[in-house]
C-alpha cells in the first residue's frame, strides 16, 4: 500500500525544517541503535488523525554550487515530480517577496494540489500580514507557527482532504512489487535489463499513472510483478537525480511501494557505508529484502569466495540475518533466473500467516524448554501469542506484565518462530502487551 507524499517548498529560512520536524514529531526508528543506519532527516513518515502519509523537506535536498533561483527551481520540481500535496510555505513577517513570485510561478505548472502557508505568525495579533498572500495567486493562506506550533491542525486538514482517493489498488493483489536498491554503479540497470530479456517474459505497457511513469509490468511464468524504479535506474536526465539525498529519497519512496527489496552490492566494491543505510530502512520498513551479489564474474574467486564474502555480509548486515544472499552476474546473466524464484519465495513468507493453535504450541515448547525471566521475584507470564499481520509477519505475544519482557527473550522467542516456520527473507515482528 503506497502512502501519500507531502513536500514543503519554499525559499530558505522561512521555516521549512521547522515545520517538518513538527509534523514528523517524535518518531522512534527501530534501527537507529545500528550503527549508520538513521532515518533520513529529510523524508520521514508521518500521521495526522487518520491518515498516514510521507513527507520530505525539499529544502534538505543538498543542491550545492547552483545559483539560488535554480535550486529553488529544482526543489520545486523534485516536490512537484515526487508529491501528492505540496506545501508553499512563505514568511509572514517578510510580506511576499520576489523569491517567494518565482516560487508561486515554477509551481503554478503543477496540477497537483499546491497549499499557501504563511509562517512566523506567533500570535492573533498578526493574523492581517496573510491577507498580502493572496496575490502570489496560490488560493487561500493558511496562518501556521512552526515554532509555536499553531495552525497546524487546520492545515493539514486541508492538506489530507486533497489526498489522491483510491491510492491503494494499484495493481492486482497478486502482482508482486519489488524494487533494487544500491549505489550508483553496482548494475541495477544492468539487472533489470536482464530480467526483462529472460525467455518467457511479457512486458506489458505501463499503465501511466502519472506518479508511477516509470513502473515496468511484465510476466514471467504466470507470475505478474512490478518493477518499481529508482532514481537514474533506467530514467537518467535531470540534473538533481545525481545527487545523493535525492536518489537516497527516490530509493525510501520505491522501497516504500514494495513488497520485495533487491540490495545490490558490487562484488568488486564489497559493503560500504551507503549500503547499510538503505538496507537499514528496508529492514524498518518491514519489507522482504534479498541481497544480490552482482558482477560475481568480475573478481577472482577459488571454493571460498563465495564463503567469505557471505560471512563478511552477514558481519556488515546483522539487521537483516534472515535475507537470503544470491550471487549473480547480470552481464553473463548468469543465476539472474534465481532471483526470481527467491524473490516468490520470500514474497509468499512475507505474507505467511500461522495458524493460532499451532504457534501456541511453539511457544509453550519454547518456554518449557527455556523459561521466562524474572526481576525482583516477578516472573514473565506468557498467555497467548496471535498474529496479528502479514507484511511483515506481526505477533502479538500476551503476558503479565510487558516490562518484564528482555530484548534478549523477545529475540530467542523469534528465533524460535523462525526455526519452526518458513519466514526466509522477510523480517517478523513481536509486540508484547498486558492481558486486561
Ligand atoms: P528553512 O530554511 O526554511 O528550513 O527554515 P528553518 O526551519 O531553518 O527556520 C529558519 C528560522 O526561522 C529559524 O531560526 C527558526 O527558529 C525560525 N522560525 C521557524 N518557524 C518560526 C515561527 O513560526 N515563528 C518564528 N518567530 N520563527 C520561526
Ligand atoms: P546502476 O547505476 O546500478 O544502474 O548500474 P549499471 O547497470 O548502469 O551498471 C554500471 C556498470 O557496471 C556498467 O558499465 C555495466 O556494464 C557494469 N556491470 C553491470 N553488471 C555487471 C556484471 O554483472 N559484471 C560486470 N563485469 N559488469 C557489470
Amino acid at each position: 500500500m503506497s502512502k501519500p507524499v507531502v513536500a514543503i517548498v519554499g525559499r530558505p529560512n522561512v521555516g521549512k525544517s521547522t515545520i517538518f520536524n513538527r509534523i514528523v514529531g517524535e518518531r522512534v526508528s527501530i534501527v537507529e541503535d545500528i550503527p549508520g543506519v538513521t532515518r533520513d532527516r529529510i523524508y520521514s513518515s508521518a500521521d495526522w488523525l487518520t491518515h498516514e502519509f510521507n513527507i520530505i523537506d525539499t529544502g534538505g535536498i543538498d543542491l550545492r554550487d547552483e545559483p539560488f533561483l535554480e535550486q529553488i527551481r529544482q526543489q520545486a520540481e523534485i516536490a512537484m515530480d515526487e508529491a501528492d500535496v505540496i506545501i508553499f510555505l512563505v514568511n509572514g513577517r517578510d510580506g511576499v517577496t520576489a523569491q517567494d513570485e518565482q516560487v508561486a510561478k515554477i509551481l503554478y505548472r503543477t496540477k497537483k494540489p499546491v497549499i499557501l502557508a504563511v509562517n512566523k505568525i506567533d500570535n492573533p495579533d498578526m493574523r492581517h500580514m496573510i491577507y498580502d498572500f493572496y496575490t502570489l495567486g496560490i488560493g487561500e493562506p493558511y496562518p501556521i507557527s512552526g515554532s509555536h506550533g499553531l495552525g497546524l491542525g487546520d492545515l493539514l486538514d486541508e492538506v489530507a482532504k486533497n489526498f489522491p482517493q483510491d491510492d491503494d489498488g494499484e495493481y492486482p493483489d497478486d502482482v508482486i512489487k519489488f524494487s533494487l536498491i544500491g549505489r550508483p554503479n553496482v548494475g541495477k540497470s544492468s539487472l533489470v535489463n536482464s530480467f526483462l530479456g529472460e525467455e518467457r517474459v511479457i512486458v506489458s505497457d505501463v499503465a501511466g499513472t502519472t506518479r508511477d511513469a516509470v513502473d515496468t509490468q511484465y510476466e514471467y511464468d504466470g507470475q505478474p510483478y512490478v518493477i518499481i524504479d529508482t532514481a537514474g535506474m533506467r530514467k537518467k536526465g535531470k540534473v538533481y537525480e545525481s545527487t545523493e539525498k535525492y536518489s537516497v529519497l527516490r530509493a525510501l519512496r520505491a522501497i516504500e511501494r514494495s513488497d520485495v527489496v533487491l540490495v545490490v552490492l558490487n562484488a568488486e566494491e564489497g559493503i560500504q557505508e551507503q549500503d547499510k543505510k538503505i538496507a537499514g530502512y528496508a529492514h524498518e520498513a518491514g519489507k522482504a529484502v534479498i541481497i544480490i551479489v552482482n558482477k560475481w564474474d568480475a573478481i577472482e574467486k577459488d571454493e571460498k569466495t563465495m564463503n567469505v564474502m557471505t560471512r563478511k555480509i552477514r558481519e556488515h548486515f546483522l539487521f537483516l540475518d534472515y535475507a537470503p544472499i544470491v550471487f549473480v552476474s547480470a552481464l553473463s546473466g548468469k543465476r539472474v533466473h534465481n532471483v526470481l524464484e527467491v524473490i516468490n519465495r520470500v514474497n509468499e513468507n512475507h505474507s505467511r500467516r500461522i495458524q493460532s493453535s499451532i504457534l501456541n504450541e511453539v511457544i509453550e515448547d519454547a518456554v518449557a524448554m527455556n523459561p521466562a525471566p524474572t526481576d525482583k521475584g516477578r516472573r514473565l507470564r506468557l498467555y497467548y501469542v496471535t498474529q496479528v499481520a502479514i507484511q511483515p509477519p506481526t505477533f502479538v505475544v500476551f503476558v503479565n506484565e510487558p516490562e518484564l519482557m528482555h530484548f534478549s527473550y523477545e529475540r530467542f522467542l523469534q528465533n524460535r518462530i523462525r526455526e519452526s516456520f518458513d519466514f526466509e527473507g522477510t523480517p517478523i515482528r513481536l509486540i508484547t502487551r498486558a492481558r486486561t
